[in-house]
């Protein structure tokens, strides 16, 4: 998969990380803390931008949140977005220390303001300029531009053979986001300072209108299923979505909207976009560890055990990794639970093992780069492994070079 029909268009520069074109998809995230209050805003930033979200956005709804944002950025390591709804007009010429630390503002034009839509927006455009700032201009359904719908929905009531309603809506959306680029670049906003995104929570009608924008312009595309909900609905839909536009090179950017739970982890959504792309091939950011189900043939937890202790290992150990052994993040790793398909797959990666099922032979056959290297027995599997398994990352990505095949022992 190339995810490269459409892209290699526009490029825009968000505070030093490139959108568009032929860079890389990247990950964004957006706190869920309350912008006003500096040190959790900035905790929960970090925390994302550590889990690999390479923009962060939040909510500036307030004057008491963009007067914090200049803190927020001085104590993160990663460009955050303003996220404007309603009063990012008066919030952005009243606070200019603000609109500088920002890297990107969003702009929602459905509710820019009803009376002075466009003045509210050109203003907000302004500023952009004023502080050479890109903008993205992100259309949602569920806030789309009431006044725009309802003209195009009288223009349809007029036609003799009048579209359904989801047509018009899905038309809609895209006009408000290409005429708002349109009015943008009237107003002197250079092409490659804008990316647009339109989202709605049905992965259908996602599909259909992210290919349709993509049809229509060369902006890059911000992707993402908006309330997508939680858990794995959450995870599933927006994978179902996204994962349909990313294979047809529709998307520069991408974030997963997940409800956490009470008291959840913030940096799921990171975790599951990097596994979108992972999985479609388009990026690498950890060893991929393939493991089978299990069955009847492992009736005990060892193996889920030991399943979950390497991908464990794996994620203690990338912090040091990622430094250390350019890339490692490629490495695959299997997991099985006996010989039905085991070496098979263990042959398949980097580095394998096959527990024993079962009534088999209480031993462990381990595969490197495709050869038998060793077979291990006892109770020390799992230590063994990871050792074999940490020497095998030292001789190939520390080296740069192949693993010699005499160089692995347990
Ligand atoms: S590899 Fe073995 S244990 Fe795993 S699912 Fe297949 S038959 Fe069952």
């Amino acid at each position: 998969m190339t995810g490269g029909a459409r892209r290699g268009t526009v490029v825009v520069d968000v505070g030093g990380v490139k959108v568009g074109g032929a860079h890389p998809i990247v990950v964004q995230s957006m706190t869920n803390t309350d912008t006003a209050d500096v040190g959790a805003t900035a905790a929960q930033t970090r925390a994302l931008h550590d889990a690999g979200s390479e923009l962060v956005r939040v909510t500036v709804n307030n004057e008491a949140a963009a007067e914090a944002v200049p803190d927020i950025v001085a104590r993160v390591g990663v460009p955050v977005i303003g996220d404007f709804h309603y009063n990012g007009h008066l919030l952005l010429t009243k606070y200019p220390k603000c609109a500088a630390a920002l890297a990107k503002y969003r702009i929602n034009p459905g509710n820019v303001g009803a009376k002075r839509r466009d003045e509210n927006f050109r203003t907000i455009i302004d500023v952009a300029l004023t502080h050479g700032k890109p903008v993205r201009i992100g259309v949602n359904w569920g806030s789309l531009d009431q006044q725009l719908l309802t003209e195009m929905m009288d223009e349809n009531g007029r036609r003799s053979d009048p579209l359904d309603a989801r047509e018009v809506m899905i038309e809609a959306m895209i006009a408000s986001a290409t005429r708002s680029a349109e009015l943008a670049e009237e107003c002197g906003l250079p092409h490659d300072r804008i990316i647009l995104s339109a989202k709605v929570s049905g992965v259908d009608d996602l599909v259909d209108v992210y290919r349709r924008l993509a049809r229509r312009c060369d902006y890059p595309l911000h992707l993402g299923l908006t309330e997508a909900g939680m858990g794995a609905k959450g995870i599933i839909a927006s994978t179902a979505a996204l994962s349909i536009l990313l294979a047809e090179g529709i998307g520069d950017t991408i974030r997963v909207s997940l409800t956490p739970r009470p008291g959840g982890d913030r940096t799921e959504e990171v975790q599951v976009a990097q596994q979108v792309l992972q999985s479609l091939g388009l990026r690498s950011f950890t060893p991929q560890v393939s493991a089978c189900p299990g069955c009847g043939r492992t009736t005990s937890t060892f193996f889920q055990e030991m399943a979950e202790d390497i991908e464990t290992h794996l994620k203690e150990r990338m912090a040091t990794w990622r430094e250390r052994y350019a890339g490692v993040e490629t490495l695959r790793v299997a997991v099985m639970g006996c010989v039905v398909n085991g070496p098979g797959e263990s042959k398949h990666a980097d580095i394998g093992i096959s527990l024993p099922g079962t009534f088999e032979e209480p031993k462990a056959p381990v595969y490197v780069d495709g050869k038998l290297k060793v077979t291990l027995k006892g109770d020390s599997i799992v230590a063994d492994f990871l050792k074999i398994l940490e020497q095998y990352v030292e001789t190939r990505y520390g080296a740069s070079r192949p693993v010699p095949s005499d160089s692995v022992s347990p």
